[in-house]
């Protein structure tokens, strides 16, 4: 019987999973996967320790009206009879939202659900799925001990000012501040950056994750100094739906004069804008890249106006920029949108060599560049797992 750990990064119709032996300064789970289309024909996608794809007769097998509760369950029994036998100690969760207080991970108990649930209106697309997770794995596997992960967590360094929105000072005291989120990314990031950069991770630098939600992070020394998300994850860049940063004269425009209700606005914000707003075509990169639509190619050349613009304000939270690293779906895929955001970043020294961007190297930087620029694959559950391990072995990690 192998000992593991698990990971769990619940969304509203997808749950990532994956199993982790173990052991400090693991990075490779023994099985990873996914489950999409929850709640209306659910799919499993799994891969093994060298990334093979498992085949179907391997997978777990779904029930087409399954939800999240009957899917837990149903995925601790399979895991635990995976490859002879698995035993679960311990399992770790993203959570979107730890509010002010969590700087690092925190063990599940009744107390620390009905504080996170109190954080809900503040990540009302994550949170809920997150929380339900906690409580179908409780239920599944009662005692488990388990460790919760907060995307903001690592933004809790930032100076005040940072942290600060220019609103009246009683509603800064209420928690109305910028949390940031994606830390967990960040994190992973920061942790594998000197293998990379060497000393230099520890200078002035820049991390983009790109991916359907969307947000960058300044860093120095490896911490987080600024962030472009704020209060919720609709702040700061454009994204596959999510419009990012916007005057806030415009909701209530489309509140006062346009008759929505707030319900309507949170669509239209949510899951109406960003590249499928744009494009009117879709949410997903590549589809806009594939296409000859001229508004799809609008809304690539604004997601990388926006973000060399959002880039070059978080510079200045830094004082310049040393080194530049892309991850997620886009920031470590789309060779095009690199390109489009560093041409508009030739003032800050940044140049990229066209070959290596184009093979997505991990150095994508030319040799003339002052800035190193860089594409790093990012792995949240990696740094759920090491968390899970460190509280584990850590008693003050635990409550
Ligand atoms: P999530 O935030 O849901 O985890 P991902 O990090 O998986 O998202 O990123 C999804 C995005 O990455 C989509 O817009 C997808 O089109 C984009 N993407 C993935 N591969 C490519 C590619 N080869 N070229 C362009 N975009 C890509």
């Amino acid at each position: 019987m192998t000992d593991a750990i698990l990971v769990l990064n619940a969304g509203s119709s997808s749950l990532k999973f994956a199993l982790y032996p173990d052991e400090e300064n693991t990075q490779t789970p023994i099985v990873r996967g996914k489950i999409n289309g929850i709640g209306n024909s659910p799919v499993f996608v799994a891969q093994d320790a060298e990334g093979v794809l498992l085949p179907p007769e391997a997978c777990m097998t779904l029930h087409a009206s399954a939800g999240h509760d009957d899917l837990i369950p149903t995925l601790l029994d399979w895991l635990r009879t995976y490859q002879g036998g698995v035993t679960i100690k311990a399992a770790g969760h993203r959570v979107v939202h730890g509010g002010r207080d969590h700087i690092g991970p925190a063990q599940v108990t009744d107390a620390l659900l009905a504080e996170l649930e109190t954080l809900v209106p503040l990540a009302p697309l994550h949170q809920p799925h997150n929380l339900t997770a906690i409580r179908c794995v409780e239920a599944a596997a009662p005692g488990l001990p388990q460790i919760a992960c907060f995307d903001t967590s690592f933004h809790r360094t930032q100076d005040r000012l940072a942290q600060l929105f220019a609103l009246p000072r009683a509603m800064t005291d209420q928690g109305i501040i910028r949390y940031g989120f994606h830390g967990l990314s960040y994190e992973y990031i920061a942790g594998i950056m000197p293998l990379h950069l060497g000393d230099r991770a520890d200078e002035r630098v820049i991390v983009a994750h790109l991916g359907n939600g969307a947000s960058m992070c300044a860093m120095k020394t490896r911490r987080s100094v600024a962030t472009s998300m704020g209060f919720t994850a609709l702040d700061g860049l454009m994204m596959g739906r999510r419009s990012g940063a916007l005057d806030p004269g415009v909701v209530l425009y489309l509140m006062d004069n346009m008759n929505m209700s707030n319900d309507e606005v949170a669509q239209v914000l949510y899951k109406e804008s960003g590249l499928l707003g744009v494009s009117g075509i879709s949410n997903n990169m590549a589809t806009l890249q594939a296409s000859a639509a001229p508004q799809a190619r609008e809304a690539i050349d604004l997601f990388c106006y926006r973000a060399a613009s959002e880039l070059a304000a978080l510079a200045a939270t830094i004082g310049g920029l040393d080194a530049l690293v892309f991850t997620a779906g886009i920031g470590e895929n789309s060779a095009l949108v690199r390109s489009l955001i560093c041409d508009r970043l030739e003032w800050m020294g940044v140049d990229l060599a066209e070959g290596e961007n184009d093979r997505n190297a991990t150095h994508i930087n030319s040799a003339e560049s002052g800035v190193d620029v860089l594409v790093i694959p990012t792995d949240e559950e990696a740094i759920i797992a090491l968390s899970v391990v460190g509280a584990l072995r850590t008693k003050s990690g635990l409550i």
